[in-house]
């Protein structure tokens, strides 16, 4: 593993690499069902791909394309040649999935290679992946890039820290990945516990999958005395892997060859000008199994104008400042109010009105839920409410898989819900 020479490639030769790909995409992309509908509606084929600019033509993909053509719609190779897949999080009714064959894999794993290369991860590194394995991208996708680089992999997953202290210590792990909520948890564990992270032998974490903000990562790097990077991916562009902070520490590196990027007004749809903010919105350029094309990440960040001192010319981004659609991120969990509402209506002794609290405590999201009880079930008394307390706080789990905080209200407590309620109150500062 070395510093790829697509990494510094010439901007010119950069275009032709994308026209190439985009058209090798489009060709593969209407084998699928829905790209076969959607190209031979627009008219499209891989012929009028002359420059990358002309990716405009095409449609755009939205998550809700995803939902309704669940769950092999856009799949454009035969089923037998696919040999993994991963969901987003979000757990009942309205899934997406993605699959890959072999040499999606392949590439993946390469480009999050890349990005640990980068940041200074080297063969004979020892990598503690302390996130959740399974339909989550960041366990798996990390994993097999840390294998790929050449370091010895720990797949800890998320909690249980003293264990993960433990694994640490006893494999002398250099270099973690963590998402920067759980990294704050940590750090406040080590003081509890009384251990200086100074004897802790990691000097890298890649923090990712949440917003964050640089306060939070400088946080995090002076109670773990470690350099932490920022790590952006979503599983409809595999997961991790799609841009990483370089050394500068000034944006992410959004892998170009493997990912065509816009970003445009998440209104008017039209690209903004680089350094203004809006809708970030990716092609893929290496999928097979499943190319997904100008897909709206809903994500809201701006392109970093310049050159980075470090040499690369793939283009940076700003770190995601928040998103153009309802949903948000606590502990590293896409949670959509909808789903909120799902369970708390299906519960019997809840009453008309609830409200979805967002705040900020140390840099990171928390969720709070208040909801009104029925008056034959209400009770002034904490102790008497504790089993429905318990109830409603192991069906959202079920769902959202975190804990909320929750609040039960008396009836009519709450603000009444008039025409569109107003359901969520983001006390998080801008
Ligand atoms: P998922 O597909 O479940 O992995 O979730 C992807 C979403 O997580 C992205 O669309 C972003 O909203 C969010 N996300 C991932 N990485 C970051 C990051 N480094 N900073 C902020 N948000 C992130
Ligand atoms: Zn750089």
């Amino acid at each position: 593993m070395h510093l790829h020479e697509v990494e510094t490639i010439g901007r010119d030769a950069l275009a032709d690499l994308q026209v190439g790909a985009l058209r090798a995409t489009l060709e593969r992309a209407r084998r699928s069902p829905f790209y076969g509908r959607r190209l031979a509606e627009a008219g499209i084929g891989p012929q009028d791909i002359r420059t990358p600019g002309d990716i405009r033509k095409l449609p755009l993909t939205t998550k809700d394309d995803l939902r309704t053509e669940y769950p092999f719609g856009l799949v454009a190779c035969p089923r037998e040649e696919l040999v993994r897949l991963h969901a987003s999080s979000g757990t009942t009714g309205a899934s997406t999935v993605v699959f890959h064959d072999r040499q999606d894999l392949d590439n993946w794993s390469d480009l999050v290679a890349r990005c640990m290369y980068m940041v200074g991860m080297r063969p004979g590194d020892v990598f503690q992946n302390m996130t959740a394995y399974g339909l989550f991208t960041g366990g798996l996708g990390m994993h097999y890039g840390a294998e790929r680089l050449g370091c010895l992999t720990v797949p800890a997953g998320p909690g249980n820290t003293q264990r993960q202290v433990k694994l640490i210590r006893d494999f002398s792990v250099t270099a973690l990945h963590i998402i920067p909520s759980y990294a704050l948890h940590f750090a406040g564990w080590l003081e509890r516990e009384g251990i200086d992270p100074g004897d802790l032998t990691p000097r890298i974490a890649l923090i990712g999958a949440e917003p964050h903000t640089g306060e939070a990562r400088s946080r995090i790097e002076s109670l773990l005395e470690l350099k932490a990077y920022n790590s952006y991916g979503l599983s409809e562009m595999n997961g991790p892997g799609v841009a990483f902070e370089c050394p500068e520490q000034q944006g992410m590196h959004l892998w170009e060859d493997a990912f065509l990027m816009e970003v445009v007004d998440p209104e008017t749809l039209e690209p903004v000008p680089d350094g203004e903010p809006g809708e970030l919105v990716l092609t893929t350029l290496q999928r097979r199994a499943m190319p997904i094309l100008r897909y709206r990440t809903k994500d809201i960040t701006r392109i970093l104008p310049g050159e980075c001192a470090c040499g690369r010319t793939h283009r940076r981004i700003d770190r995601i400042t928040g998103r153009s659609d309802d949903m948000f991120i606590i502990k590293g969990v896409n949670i959509y109010p909808m789903q909120i509402e799902r369970v708390l209506l299906g519960i019997p002794e809840v009453g008309q009105n609830y409200l979805i609290i967002l705040d900020r405590e140390q840099d990171i999201d928390q969720l709070r839920v208040k909801v009104e009880i029925k008056a034959e079930h209400y009770r002034d008394d904490p102790a008497a409410m504790a089993v429905l307390h318990r109830r409603i706080i192991h069906r959202l789990r079920d769902e959202l898989l975190v804990t909320p905080g929750l609040d039960l209200m008396p009836p009519r407590s709450l603000p009444e819900a008039q025409g569109k309620a107003q359901r969520v109150e983001d006390l998080r500062p801008r």
